[in-house]
């Protein structure tokens, strides 16, 4: 048995989204340059996945809208909303993606490896069930988390989401689901909007959605103390079967598009946290999707170091200083918030 492995097609380069558009298929290519050089390549094996089924992309999709992703994308591409582009092959790229992470939940369950990093694009947590919106098609991280709960019997998935944008998407699918927990660290105010402390989650789900929505300029020494205090002890007691992250490399300081202030070596850190609630909790069971992310070279070292903590190898890093610029006093309250409002 493999520990860890990365998905990855190049059929996910061909999803276009037009000259200057940030989520761009570049971004796949530097991540899997850096991966290469950093010689992680001879621990963890690449594999492409197969494609999502219609039945799986259905778990979290209707049927409507996925026909419209098809239309527009086989008719040549088009808009799904101002910054969501499709071309051509998007539709392909898209199934591939959730593809990648029912794949992921497959193997982890069969015991094949315990620990993957899909290295896909189109990103998913901000798509709706009937909308895609922010550059998400189909969101991912949510088929493949209902496919656990829905198709392998799994009772209880924990998803970490640590891209600077809050995860509408995935909140909205599982808000009133307390099968799924969804936890989001994120910049706010900002897009999408959403994503405030008090959104814990409705009906059965209540309490199952945790938000830490913190003040642009907040850095390492905050998200960590937000893992600590937080989303393990939640974590730990929510016991899940299986541990998502929706990986997105936003928060970097270096970002072109958000104003967090985590450095390369925060991922590895966050990353090794959720190994180490995997390994109490599910036999080690973690799956991390790409989701933002959009300074090449920032993204790239970080991927590579989410990628070795998965691996359990060391590798060289950039502890570039990042130190916070947001006042500690409004992240502490919001950690303190969170804390109070989860129980933990
Ligand atoms: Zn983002």
């Amino acid at each position: 048995m493999s520990g860890a492995v990365v998905f990855f097609d190049p059929v996910f380069e061909e999803h276009k989204t037009g000259y200057g558009h940030p989520e761009r298929p570049e971004r796949l290519r530097a991540s899997l340059g850096a991966l290469e050089e950093s010689g992680l390549l001879d621990a963890v094996d690449i594999r492409p996945p197969a494609d999502a089924t219609l039945r799986d992309i259905g778990l979290i999709h209707s049927q409507k809208y996925i026909e419209q992703v098809q239309r527009v994308s086989e008719g040549g591409g088009g808009q799904l909303d101002m910054d969501t582009t499709l071309s051509e092959a998007s539709y392909r790229a898209a199934l591939r993606a959730a593809g990648a992470l029912v794949n992921s939940v497959d193997g982890c369950l069969s015991g094949e490896f315990s620990r993957s990093f899909c290295l896909v694009r189109p990103p998913g947590h901000h798509a709706l069930p009937n909308r895609g919106m922010g550059f998400c098609v189909f969101n991912n991280v949510a088929v493949g988390a209902r496919y656990a709960t829905s198709r392998k019997g799994l009772d209880r998935i924990m998803i970490v989401d640590w891209d600077a944008h809050h995860g509408n998407g995935t909140q909205d699918v599982f808000y009133k689901d307390p099968s799924v927990m969804y936890v989001s660290l994120h910049q706010y105010p900002h897009y999408p909007g959403t994503g405030e402390v008090d959104e814990t989650g409705q009906g059965n789900g209540k309490g199952y959605t945790i938000n830490l929505p913190f003040p642009a300029g907040t850095g390492e020494e905050h998200y960590l103390e937000a893992f600590e205090r937080v989303i393990i002890p939640a974590g730990r007691r929510f016991a899940p079967d299986l541990v998502m992250v929706s990986a997105g490399y936003d928060s970097h300081v270096g970002d072109l598009l958000c104003s967090m202030r985590l450095n390369d070596l925060s991922y590895r850190k966050m990353t090794g946290l959720l190994v180490g609630l995997a390994k109490e909790c599910c036999n080690g069971r973690l799956i991390v999707t790409l989701e933002g992310g959009y300074n090449l070279e920032a993204m790239a070292r970080s991927v590579v170091q989410t990628t070795g903590a998965l691996a359990g190898v060391e590798v060289s890093g950039k502890d570039e200083a990042a130190e916070a610029t947001a006042s500690a006093g409004k992240a502490k309250e919001i950690i303190s918030r969170a804390a109070s409002l989860a129980g933990v």
